[in-house]
């Protein structure tokens, strides 16, 4: 790929540097890399993927499927194209980081609704529609961003991971210069639930690097967007090789306030001086913060060269990046359209120090 016309990123005095990054879905958002100068992907939302016109179907039959037999007769499916996901994205970032995050999002999203949905599924996975429509029922949640979702899913369906980390280690050892991912787990709270995901992607490297006969190098990661994962970052790091902090799910579950229906009384709380700002925009370093400050320290104890980072929305917004490069993160993942922001911002926030 191009080299970027921005130049590294930004270098503090002492010559420290936080790496810009950027987060991405899907290849296509690659040409923008290029602009924007970030130096890799900080995060690659896995489940962008599926909502593909394409896919969806097969999605929902791995969703809707009774047993795990049901649910690998889908991921099989699902394996080729998620493979060649990687593999354009790999070749893209020609050996720059690129951190994947495993499905997490909560099921009800990808769930069909009308009946012609469930129709297409119902053909796909030569079933009955009203019994699709019963096992939908079933799914049914009140809370679904603290349901069944990020690593829940994992530990409960360890073979839809199994399926992704395959499809990225095929894609990676296809290529003559072999990346090296880094693969991230979602909503983790204890060690245990990364011990087990961490041990479905080994089990999982070690089968395709036997098939291939070859072995790259890889990470296993996870978020910190757990108030509890926070606390816990001593242990977890013990586990896992690099933290990126989810500040949407940590603000959300640290406030107690719904990221998605927060904004219809912050302005009033804002207005009232009990947040400076918005908490989703701009993170409440006294409160947030303080937890991400802990985690660091406990993170740093256990594993020293830790790899830290953020990719919460947070990493594009000015004051919350300064917060991140006091407290000695290594990267800030942004979306794409405020990497350049981001990157200023840490130059500005290093030359303060
Ligand atoms: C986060 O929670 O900060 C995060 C990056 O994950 P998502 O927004 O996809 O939940
Ligand atoms: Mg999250």
């Amino acid at each position: 790929m191009k080299a970027s016309p921005l130049g590294p990123a930004a270098i503090t005095r002492d010559g420290a540097k936080i790496t810009l990054l950027m987060n991405a879905g899907l290849a296509v958002d690659l040409d923008i890399l290029n602009d924007t100068g970030a130096e890799g992907i900080g995060l690659c939302r896995t489940e962008h993927m599926f909502f593909d016109a394409a896919r969806i179907t097969a999605v929902r039959q791995m969703i809707l499927a009774e047993d795990e037999a049901g649910r690998r007769v889908a991921l099989a499916k699902l394996l080729p194209e998620q493979r060649e996901d990687f593999r354009q994205i790999f070749e893209v970032m020609a050996g720059l980081p690129v951190t994947i995050r495993l499905l997490d999002p909560p099921l009800h999203e990808f769930l069909p609704h009308e009946e012609s949905e469930f129709a297409e599924v119902a053909e796909a996975a030569g079933v009955d529609a009203e019994k699709l429509k019963r096992r939908a029922a079933e799914l049914f949640e009140f809370n679904p961003m603290l349901g069944h979702r990020g690593c829940r899913l994992g530990v409960t369906y360890p073979e839809i991971y199994e399926m992704q980390a395959r499809a990225i280690f095929e894609a990676a050892c296809a290529l003559e210069t072999a990346p090296v991912p880094e693969i991230m787990i979602p909503l983790v709270a204890t060690k245990r639930e990364l011990e087990l995901m961490k041990d479905v992607v080994d089990r999982t490297a070690e089968a395709v690097f036997a098939e291939q006969g070859k072995r790259i190098d890889y990470l296993v990661g996870t978020m910190i967007e757990l108030p509890r994962a926070a606390l816990k970052a001593g242990e977890i790091a013990q586990v896992g090789a690099f933290f990126s902090f989810g500040t949407n799910d940590l603000t959300q579950t640290t406030l107690g306030v719904s990221r998605d229906d927060a904004s219809r009384f912050l302005t009033t709380y804002v207005d009232k001086g009990i947040y400076p700002q918005d908490p989703f925009v701009s993170l409440d370093v006294e409160g947030v913060g303080e937890l991400i400050s802990l985690a660091v320290e406990r993170g740093r104890a256990t594993r020293p060269d830790i790899k830290l980072g953020i990719c919460g929305e947070h990493g594009g917004d000015p004051k919350s990046i300064a917060f991140c490069e006091t407290t000695g993160l290594d990267y800030v993942s942004a979306s794409p359209y405020r990497v350049p922001i981001a990157r200023l911002a840490a130059a500005q926030a290093a030359l303060q120090r």
